[in-house]
């Protein structure tokens, strides 16, 4: 979720930590904290905020220092306050760590420092890695001894960096991110390409349960075991480096509406058919993914269910640990992911691993963890996504899941790609009308969103839109099941979306809004048709009835915006969110 970022070399390290954090601030955080070593002594600035201001405040600019490490914070123990921000020093001042992610045995190392003499200054779970390895350090007086020691004593998963009295940097990884940028006068480690990519696109990835040591120039990668490993440079595609605005106001409504063209990507084909192949030779097949991309793996069930009959089961990533045991042996395991970072689809592909399973995976970051762990990828290309919640991405996803199905079943859709982004183009063109309307959303508290068959998980997907960019209560359930409970709900306080395209879904669905509409709630229609039953209707654009499930968030996703405008949070970093949900 946060960000580290170190820099070692010949230029001045504050500022180009200050840019870094800035680049990677869409990976969500709280506070920002910078040390870098001034002559004999470590320096530490740090504070509650964002990077400007945090770096305005407490000119993190001008620090001295050729070498330094730099963190974003995004709490997970303690709370958010200038005692809990990273970076933490040792008790003896002299050794300084950024950690990203969660140490799951912090109390019992906690208690065990303090019986051994350490003190405490904050309530984080990353303090006990500065005082371990410092303990480490005065009994064996070597670097990498120390590292081994202390990443062998903690669970979890993490990265952390740490900064040495003599100039010495460290790095190590356990299923959270590290990647680093090469220069010929200096290195630079980050959780992410882009804390570097506008200096080098040369990259180090490192594997998991590895670690680095840097001194000056010298660099060195090392598994758990110490055990040395030769580095691999690769070129990172410079495309991640585009992460610029423009004319928009926000990256979320720039990503929204590149939509038109990014659905329009040549795919890899070749990528297309292998993954193809493998689904058609599956055994026993699952899909996972979280969030939205969880609900892109439920267009897929219903995709391949309907067109190939293939069957699909879906799984939550997060709840995968809790029943392993769905997992058969050999299976084909397809996990879904834009950054290829998410813990939890991780940890479900781990479990997938245990079971011998071939793990595919439809995802952005071609050089994430996720691409590392699987026999077969699928890029997105769909650029960078920096707005947290998932926009473009979500329908290149699904345009990945419509590809795919189309080949399993010998061109059956034959999608017609131009017509799709004609009308995703028209929609976008009416965003004047859904600012409008969003205006009606600014005071409601509770919407429900109601789709039938492959609707349902747009449906959900308009849902969580609408939470993660507007904070009001937003919930995404099926039509046949407003009976079954949500219809208590149902006052003139509601607002209720629809969607409905004039599909086999659309009689049924136009009764449960009547239904809903008898109790008094306004009616929002999404369809190619106009209804009398509707109170505002969203135009869609005719186009093949199986293909609506592409053109159709893509109101919703503006109108999210637009009422998180009219509700003046920040659509771009939602509260409490981060793009890459790299903790548990
Ligand atoms: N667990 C650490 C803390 O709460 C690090 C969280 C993070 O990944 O930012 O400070």
């Amino acid at each position: 979720m946060c960000s580290i970022i170190a820099y070692s070399g010949k230029k001045d390290a504050a500022p180009i930590l200050v840019r870094s954090l800035g680049k990677m601030e869409y990976r969500g955080y709280d506070s920002v904290g910078i040390a870098t070593k001034n002559g004999n002594i470590i320096d530490v600035k740090k504070g509650v905020g964002k990077v400007s201001e945090v770096s305005q405040n407490l000119h993190l600019d001008g620090m001295t220092g050729t070498i330094g490490i730099g963190h974003t914070r995004w709490a997970t123990h303690g709370r958010v306050t200038k005692e809990n921000a990273h970076p933490h020093y040792s008790n003896s001042g002299k050794i300084a760590i950024v950690h990203n992610g969660i140490i799951e045995n912090f109390q019992e190392l906690k208690d065990q420092l303090a019986l051994d003499g350490f003190s405490f200054q904050s309530d984080t779970d990353s303090e006990i890695i500065a005082n371990l390895i410092q303990q480490k350090f005065e009994e064996t007086g070597n670097i990498k001894q120390t590292i081994i020691e202390t990443i062998s004593k903690l669970k979890g998963h993490y990265s952390f960096m740490v900064i040495f009295e003599d100039g010495t940097l460290a790095a190590a990884r356990s299923r959270e991110p590290l990647v680093i940028g090469v220069e010929k006068d200096g290195y630079y480690i980050s959780s992410d390409v882009l804390g570097f990519i506008e200096k080098t696109d040369n990259a180090i990835y490192i594997d998991n349960e590895n670690f680095v040591v840097i001194n000056n120039l010298d660099l060195k990668i090392f598994n758990f075991n110490g055990i040395s490993i030769k580095p691999n440079i690769t070129k990172v595609s410079k495309e991640f480096a585009d992460v610029y605005k423009g004319d928009y106001a926000h990256f979320t409504l720039k990503e929204i509406s590149e939509q038109n063209e990014t659905i329009l990507i040549s795919r890899n084909t070749t990528q297309i058919e292998q993954v193809s192949k493998e689904i058609q030779n599956a055994k026993n097949l699952y899909v996972t993914g979280s969030g939205s991309s969880y609900n892109a793996a439920e267009v897929m069930k219903y995709l391949l269910s309907k067109f190939t009959k293939i069957r699909i089961n879906t799984v939550i990533a997060s709840e995968l640990p809790f029943s392993p045991e769905t997992i058969e042996q050999n299976s084909t395991f397809i996990a879904i992911s834009q950054s290829g970072e998410s813990a939890d689809v991780l940890e479900s592909v781990r479990i997938a691993k245990e079971f011998k399973s071939n793990i595919l995976s439809i995802i952005n970051h071609p050089n994430s963890s996720l691409s590392q762990e699987s026999n077969h990828i699928v890029g997105l290309n769909c650029g960078p996504e920096i707005g947290v919640a998932a926009t473009k991405s979500f329908t290149s996803q699904l345009g990945i899941i419509y590809k795919i199905t189309d080949k399993l079943c010998g061109g059956c859709i034959n999608p017609d790609w131009e017509k799709v982004s004609e009308s995703i183009s028209e929609i976008l063109s009416q965003n004047k009308e859904i600012k409008e309307l969003s205006k009606n959303l600014k005071d409601i508290s509770d919407i429900y969103v109601l789709g039938r068959g492959i609707h349902l998980p747009i449906a959900k997907e308009a849902a969580l839109k609408l939470k993660e960019l507007t904070y009001i209560h937003a919930e995404g359930i099926p039509g046949g099941e407003l009976k079954h409970g949500p219809l208590a709900l149902m006052d003139s306080s509601v607002y209720v979306i629809i969607i409905n395209p004039d599909d086999s879904t659309y009689n049924d669905t136009i009764n449960s809004a009547n239904e809903i509409k008898a109790r008094g709630a306004k009616i929002i229609g999404v369809s190619n048709k106009n209804s009398e039953t509707y109170d505002y209707w969203i135009k869609i654009p005719e186009i093949n009835e199986i293909l609506y499930p592409l053109i159709e968030i893509i109101p919703i996703q503006l109108l999210s915006y637009y009422s998180a405008l009219e509700k003046n949070t920040d659509p771009d970093y939602p509260r409490n969110l981060a793009k890459s949900v790299t903790v548990k």
